[in-house]
């Protein structure tokens, strides 16, 4: 069985405590291998070695810099079949899905963050022929990076690839409950030939290792995504320390259907929306508000689509949803669909694990999508962040309606409009409270796209310049012309 190890100084290490956690195949509910249950020792030893590192990796030219996270890419390319697998053991998802999307994409960010520092200006401006100032962008030491379990290597390496590009040492902290792939990533670096110390990485709790990530007072920056509460509790740590913070939260999405979309395209991309990742992406629409003279006809396509799904093995090529990623997180999305149906709601289709499921998947955590209907917009089930297959579908009868049901939670993610008329997209697009707002699509990403959340989704934005800006100090430099 697989003794992962922490990754710090350019070598694999053991805990210091030697104590493991047991890592948990979703789908079949047994234990495939163990995780250092890291402490606040660990990420003493992963901060000082990402020191020493910075001196040097900070002033390496960006074009070497840029070489090796390119060597990189392409390793992580090589190995797409063995990470991808990896992936699918840890989170439960679907093989083809870890295939086609996680890991292809994580070679895309680093591509994307290498290739970008060969193409960044900053600012002059001229003051009345008195001055020039200009604007000094420096990366700001050791980066401290907290990444989530739902998308695991192609949300750690969003955020290692700007902060190692920018010149920054990183200590990381994946998820407990996905560690595999970037155990597997911190031999690549090494063979891509990644300085030691420039990435760190550490395993284990949020609560032993990511709070001490998150509390050091030699880590100045903190980009982290997850749950809103852990959010919340990051930022009551790093604000008296000043620290800088990108917080990347949750979200409980709306998807407006209007009766003159294109509902053929609106139901097939709000089922996606909807169940993609077993519903375990932050951007999913898990609320649906249909017009009112199209609710009944979309409802009876959608939960037709929604039965259609297979829920499997998430290893054969034709499951379309696999496990959810442990048996707590499928308790609490149980939870749930009991309490949609104890505040009035009805559930359509799913709600319990599929009858039929192969031998090897007797014990895994899997739940049939689920739509509900006749409930309210305020309340709990519509309100709090689910995360999980389960999808509420709303009627609405106009556009200031919709609007007020759609900004009627405390989040502010990301939002879909289906509508052919292009006036009321942009109108309707201004108006909904989020970071994102998709029309006539859903999760069509552009790495150059600020990306983040208003309200309790977060603060901050992740993307192009924006992350680039987001991993450097800008320091006016001010040189005077002439005397006055
Ligand atoms: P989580 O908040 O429980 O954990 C996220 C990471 O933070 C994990 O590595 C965890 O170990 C660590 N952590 C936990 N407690 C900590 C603490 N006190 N201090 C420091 N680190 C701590 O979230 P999760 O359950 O892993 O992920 C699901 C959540 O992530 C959902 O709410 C989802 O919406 C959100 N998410 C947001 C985005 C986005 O871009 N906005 C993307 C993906 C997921």
């Amino acid at each position: 069985m697989t003794h992962i190890t922490n990754y710090i100084d350019g070598k694999q290490v053991e805990p210091i405590s030697g104590a493991y956690l047991d890592n948990v195949d979703p789908s079949t509910g047994q234990v495939y291998s163990h995780v250092p249950d890291s402490d606040e020792r660990d990420v003493e030893l992963a901060v000082q070695a990402a020191q020493r590192a910075f001196d040097s990796w900070s002033a390496t030219p960006a074009a070497e810099r840029s070489q090796i996270m390119l060597a990189i890419a392409d390793l992580i390319e090589k190995n797409l079949d063995s990470l991808a697998r990896a992936e699918c053991i840890d989170n439960g998802k679907p093989l083809t899905l870890a295939r086609s999307v996680d890991i292809p994409r994580a070679v895309t960010n680093f591509r994307y963050f290498a290739t970008a520092i060969l193409h960044t200006h900053s600012e002059a401006h001229f003051t009345d022929n008195l001055a020039i100032n200009y604007t000094l962008r420096q990366p700001r030491g050791v980066a401290g990076c907290i990444s989530p379990w739902n998308l695991p290597l192609y949300l750690f390496t969003w955020k290692v690839a700007p902060a190692i590009a920018t010149g920054n040492t990183v200590v990381a902290k994946p998820s407990e409950l996905t560690p595999m792939t970037t155990y597997m990533f911190g031999e690549l670096c090494t063979e891509a030939g990644l300085p030691p110390g420039v990435l760190n990485i550490v395993h284990g709790l949020g609560n032993k290792v990511g709070a001490s990530i998150v509390a050091h007072p030699d880590v100045p920056t903190i980009s982290f995504t997850g749950g809103t509460v852990t959010g919340s509790a990051i930022a009551a740590t790093a604000a008296p320390m000043f620290k800088k913070l990108s917080l990347e939260c949750g979200g409980k999405n709306p998807n407006i259907i209007f009766a003159d979309a294109d509902m053929e395209d609106a139901i097939e991309t709000s089922t996606r929306a909807a169940f993609a990742n077993q519903g375990e992406i932050c951007l999913c629409g898990s609320r649906i508000f249909v017009e009112r003279e199209a609710y009944d006809s979309f409802v009876e396509a959608l939960v037709e689509k929604a039965k259609q799904l297979k829920v499997g093995d998430p290893l054969e090529p034709d499951t379309n949803q696999g496990a959810l990623v442990s048996k707590a997180h499928l308790a609490k999305v149980s939870s749930y669909v009991e309490l949609a149906q104890k505040e009035g709601g009805t559930i359509l289709c799913g709600g319990t694990p599929p009858e039929a499921l192969p031998e090897r998947c007797r014990d895994g955590f899997f739940l049939e999508p689920t739509v509900i209907t006749g409930l309210d917009t305020a309340c709990r089930t519509n309100q709090e962040e689910i995360f999980g297959p389960v999808t509420t579908i709303m009627p609405f009868d106009n556009e200031q309606q919709v609007i007020e049901y759609a900004n009627s939670t405390k989040y502010g993610l990301s939002g879909t409009i289906f509508t052919q008329n292009l006036e009321r997209a942009h109108r309707v697009a201004a108006q909904v409270q989020s970071g994102t707002i998709w029309i006539n699509s859903w999760m069509l990403r552009d790495l150059r796209i600020p990306f983040g959340g208003m309200k309790q989704s977060g603060i901050g934005r992740e993307g192009g310049d924006e992350t680039l800006r987001f991993f450097t100090e800008p320091k006016n430099v001010c040189i005077k012309m002439r005397s006055i």
